[in-house]
């Protein structure tokens, strides 16, 4: 263990930029990285305006930060797939490889996951951290650290699209243009998506996924969106749904705008139980399929990123240095709707 400095959760709403001891020894299968770059997530805002995400309570300090980019600085033994130097970025949930659930390729949804910023376990906004070599990814030259940074969360995107098993030409929707929904789009069209409908009440964060091609944005506060979907379906409806808004205002309706034999994916979590019309899926025999983080995604969307088929540059609003992370944590709590992704740079 060694004194590092790192942004503190002490507690619901009390951010410190201190020391705190976290590991550095690196053991056998491991590496050591420097961190580059930090992502602030939803869920890292999240725990520091409510303390808790669920089952997941902040009772001891926690360092906060999952999505990461850095160096290797340190090799453990018996790493074969990286070397010192290398650029990568990292999964943040490491599962038990001998788990059930790891066996059968879910290890992401295997019960002894740990997950940086996940209560009990530390997260990365600190200037080290050591990881297994098996969850860190190298980058290509052409994909910098700061998009080295948005792997984790477009993963997410990524899961979802393998989740909703594409078929070429599809039609999607997206209910709401945050980040994740903005990625869970891109994913979409990657994966074979001929057009992506995304939906939001705020106009700026569906200007910014309207830039891309593809994407057609819709503000749901003009709009009704079953209008526009039997507008540009012909009546029929969309092949795939995913819903990313979380808001339980988001399902009311939701089996309207599929088509007969389609599909509902659940990216957004709703922080209340909702109530629901599941009847509604009978008649049109409507799968529901479900999205827990991602497994195996990584290499496939850092792929995609370096192809030049997906640029998640545009999303990245605004990068603050390490001695500024409380500022941009409380840039966050503001919810701008001109702000996509805000990120933090770890080195000076
Ligand atoms: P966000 O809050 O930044 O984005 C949500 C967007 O939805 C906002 O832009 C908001 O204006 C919009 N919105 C609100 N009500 C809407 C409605 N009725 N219709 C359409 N849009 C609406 O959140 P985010 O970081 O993009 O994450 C989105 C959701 O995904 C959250 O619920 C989060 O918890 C969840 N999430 C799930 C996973 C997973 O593994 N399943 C992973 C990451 C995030
Ligand atoms: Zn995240």
């Amino acid at each position: 263990m060694t004194k590092m400095r790192a942004l503190v959760l002490e507690k619901q709403h009390e951010l410190k930029l201190r020391d705190i001891e976290l590991p550095t020894e690196v053991g056998p299968g491991e590496v050591k990285i420097k961190l580059h770059t930090v992502g602030v997530c939803g869920s890292d805002v999240h725990y520091y305006t409510h303390g808790r995400i669920g089952p997941f309570v902040v009772n001891a300090p926690m360092v906060l930060g999952h999505e990461a980019a850095g160096t290797v600085v340190e090799v453990g033994a018996g790493v074969s797939n990286l070397k010192l130097g290398d650029r990568v970025c990292m999964e943040p949930g490491v599962p038990d490889p001998n788990s059930k659930a790891s066996r059968l390729g879910m290890y992401n949804i295997d019960p002894a996951v740990t997950f940086w910023a996940t209560p009990p376990i530390h997260g990365v906004l600190t200037p080290y951290v050591v990881h297994p070599a098996n969850y860190t990814f190298k980058l290509p030259d052409n994909v910098s650290f700061a998009e080295g940074a948005m792997v984790e969360p477009f993963a997410v995107g990524m899961q979802a699209a393998t989740k909703a098993k594409i078929t070429p030409g599809d039609t999607a929707i997206v209910m709401g243009a945050g980040p994740i929904g903005t990625m869970v789009a891109l994913a979409a069209l990657a994966g074979g998506c001929s057009r992506v409908i995304i939906t939001d009440l705020a106009q700026p964060k569906l200007d910014i996924a309207g830039q891309y091609q593809g994407i057609i944005p819709v503000n749901i506060k003009d709009k009704k969106l079953v209008d526009e979907v039997n507008r540009l379906t012909e009546n029929w409806g969309a092949d795939v749904v995913f819903e990313c808004s979380g808001s339980p205002r988001a399902w009311q309706g939701i089996t309207d705008v599929v088509r007969p034999g389609g599909t509902i994916v659940v990216v957004g979590l709703p922080v209340e139980p909702i109530d629901f019309d599941i009847a509604s899926l009978s008649v049109k025999e409507i799968t529901i399929a479900s999205v827990f983080r991602y497994a195996h995604q990584y290499e496939r969307a850092i792929a995609l990123m370096a192809s030049g088929r997906v640029d998640l540059k545009p999303l990245i609003s605004e990068t603050f240095s390490f001695e500024d992370s409380i500022k941009a944590f409380d840039r966050a709590v503001e919810a701008r709707p001109t702000d996509v992704k805000l990120q933090i740079l770890m080195e000076a």
